[in-house]
């Protein structure tokens, strides 16, 4: 039986270089692998995994209706040595296509790596994010640091003056939008309606 992996991080920690590096793992051992990506992710017109130093890859776009089961089922019968499947932007998949991947870790037998943010720029989790956390057999964190130097667990949103975001839909698309990644503290800093969840932090 093969497992569900869930490589979770704050934004541009390299989740999508280390995809790819996956992806080429596999590959250079003659091992087939499938690739996905948001349909929504359309700066090329097409789904495509990008990585922030330059390479990149042609995926399968996913929306919420797609089924990772069906696909990857007729996929293993088609290629010969299928053996793993990499999905990028995890945290934007279903509750079902979550149960689909480990579908296909233990009833296929191939590897499932995925790869996303844990929490969206409220600090609210993704749905993705949370079944994956709750099922995945393997968790790994891709570590990257607030500018403060500590560990960054968030996504704070800005905007073009880079002040923090503090509404807005959890999926920009097309907006003018950037992110930073940010330790808690200077996450509560800026998003103030967090602090009213009562949550208090130390910070040392
Ligand atoms: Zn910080």
């Amino acid at each position: 039986m093969k497992k569900v992996y869930f490589y979770y991080s704050a934004m541009n920690a390299g989740k999508s270089t280390s995809l790819l590096q996956s992806h080429h793992n596999y590959t250079e051992r003659g091992m087939q692998t499938l690739l996905f990506a948001p349909q929504l992710d359309t700066r090329c017109g097409k789904p495509m995994i990008h990585s922030r130093i330059g390479l990149k890859q042609d995926a399968t776009g996913f929306d919420d209706q797609f089924d990772f089961y069906a696909f990857t089922e007729k996929k293993a019968r088609e290629l010969e040595n299928l053996a793993c499947v990499l999905v990028d932007e995890a945290q934007f998949l279903t509750k079902a296509q979550v149960v689909q991947l480990t579908e296909i870790a233990t009833q296929l037998d191939i590897a499932v790596l995925t790869y996303g943010l844990r929490t969206d720029f409220l600090g609210t989790p993704f749905e993705g994010s949370k079944y994956l956390l709750a099922w995945a057999q393997e968790l790994v964190e891709i570590k990257t640091i607030c500018h403060c130097g500590h560990k960054a667990t968030m996504n704070m949103r800005i905007d073009a003056s880079g002040a923090p975001v503090t509404e807005g839909n959890q999926i920009q698309v097309g907006g003018n939008e950037c992110y930073t990644s940010t330790c808690l503290y200077h996450f509560k800093e800026g998003v103030p309606s967090f602090k009213e969840l009562g949550v208090t932090v130390c910070h040392s």
